[in-house]
């Protein structure tokens, strides 16, 4: 008799247990699987919150400041529908705002609320919508951010907000990111790729709708995945994969599996594994990325509403997140908890204190507390992401490195579902 030795595919390990190691565990595992999980440092690894002494109190900072996006209908909510015994309760992020050219205003997210954008020129406004339409229309969605913006008359502190948002939203500088980058949530919202309803959504579009923080901090998302979670989470780092024989090493033990999946940066997989001299060359060129945080603890009130603030008049431009507004619970009473997020620069702690300080020149600090961390795996540049399958057989990858579609949870979250898709489709679910 013969049978399809794939149907029995049932010791999964999963290296790495950041988040989209620690989704794809779940999910594998309440497919059925009997799941390992292996990790060499924090569980959660940046999703993770933990507290600060500050004079007055307890702060309970993130690992970065964090705002769950596409969450009512993206692929996190897919997960956690569909795999989660609990979830975190989520409080609206509510309005974007900008602190620019000494002003604070809001966010245009529409191509309408350009007409109404008073932090900038009215000239301005009008250059920044004839930008927008002409890279709807452009056929070429390759040419980078800084190749578009140069064709047209952008004043400095519009420059300074483009760049900001290239290097949120990409983890990189205008000169590296595609405008396709910007497309992106057209897609999500416009499947059927169809230009006249992609303009005539991003007349009306309103994707801070679409934006939450957890309260208790973003460790409360993965509390409730390890909650969620029957399988087994062990503290160790994978030195090998042996591919022949099928076997996962560490230090200490090793882990025979039938498929494993790799959530650790795919630039370093063939320090653990052999692959294809091809495979090698592809990945080699992901490049890496830094974010700098502050965590401010304040009796001031620096933010009055939720709703999380990109300062482009700082140098260099920072997006600040009031998690304290959306859970008082995080800070001492009276007290503010601000997040700070800058790119990564030379002398960036003093720059980012000095920012702080110039913005709100009589801030009375209580607590100050930063962090060096790494947002996604690789920056969205034009350097081809890896699909999940890899040459190696029953070896796959997931993570901020594998999948092109928005950024942080919810690209980790994407490429979690990309996997499981992937490993239906291989009957092997
Ligand atoms: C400042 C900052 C702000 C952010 N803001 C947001 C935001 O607002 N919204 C959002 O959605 N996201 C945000 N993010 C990004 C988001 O947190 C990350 O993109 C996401 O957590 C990445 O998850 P991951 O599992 O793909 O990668 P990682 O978290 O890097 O997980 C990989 C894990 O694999 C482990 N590992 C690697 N190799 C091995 C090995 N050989 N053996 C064992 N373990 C191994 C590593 O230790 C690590 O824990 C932010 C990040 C930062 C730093």
């Amino acid at each position: 008799m013969s049978f399809d030795s794939k149907t029995h595919v049932n010791r999964v390990t999963v290296i790495g247990g950041g988040i989209s190691g620690l989704l794809t565990g779940l999910a594998l595992q309440r497919e059925g699987k009997k799941v390992t999980v292996l990790e060499r440092g924090e569980i959660g690894n940046v999703v993770r919150s933990y507290p600060v002494e500050g004079d007055s109190g307890t702060y309970i900072v993130d690992t970065g400041p964090h705002i769950l996006t596409r969450l009512i209908s993206g692929p996190l909510r897919s997960l956690m529908d569909r795999y989660f015994t609990c979830e975190p309760t989520f409080v609206p992020h509510g309005d974007y705002s900008l602190r620019m050219n000494g002003a604070r205003g809001r966010f245009p997210w529409a191509l309408k609320d350009f007409l109404t954008f008073d932090t900038v020129p009215p000239r301005e406004r009008i250059t920044l919508i004839r930008c927008i339409v002409d890279g709807i229309l452009l056929p070429d969605k390759s040419l980078s951010v800084e190749q578009f913006t140069n064709r047209y008359d952008l004043s400095p502190s519009t420059g300074r907000l483009v760049a900001a948002l290239c290097h949120f939203l990409a983890g990189v500088s205008p000169q590296e990111v595609p405008i396709s980058r910007f497309w992106d949530s057209q897609k999500y919202k416009d499947g059927d790729g169809n230009m006249v309803k992609k303009a005539l959504s991003l007349l009306g579009q309103n994707t801070r709708q679409d934006q939450f923080y957890p309260v208790g901090g973003i460790q409360s998302l993965t509390d409730c995945v390890l909650k969620s979670f029957t399988g087994t989470v062990i503290r160790e780092e994978s030195t090998h994969i042996d591919v022949g024989q099928h076997v996962v090493s560490t230090e200490e033990h090793e882990y025979p599996y039938d498929l494993v999946v790799y959530s650790g940066m795919v630039k370093d997989l063939p320090r653990i594994t052999d692959v294809p001299p091809e495979y090698r060359a592809t990945v080699s060129q992901l490049e890496t990325t830094t974010a700098f945080a502050v965590w401010v603890g304040t009796p001031d009130t620096v933010i009055e509403r939720a709703g999380s603030e990109i300062w482009v008049d700082t140098d260099p431009p920072c997006w600040v997140v009031p998690t304290s507004l959306y859970d008082p619970g995080l800070s001492p009473e009276g007290h503010q908890l601000l997040g700070f997020a800058f790119p990564y620069e030379d002398n960036i702690e003093k720059k980012a204190l000095q920012a702080v300080e110039e913005m709100i020149p009589d801030i009375s600090i209580d607590m100050i507390h930063t962090q060096v961390l790494q947002p996604d795996k690789a920056a969205w540049t034009t350097v081809p992401f890896p699909p999940i399958t890899t040459p190696i057989p029953d070896l796959y990858v997931v993570g901020t490195d594998t999948v092109k579609k928005s950024m942080g949870i919810t690209r980790a979250s994407y490429s979690v579902v990309d996997l499981l898709n992937v490993l239906r489709g291989e009957s092997l679910l």
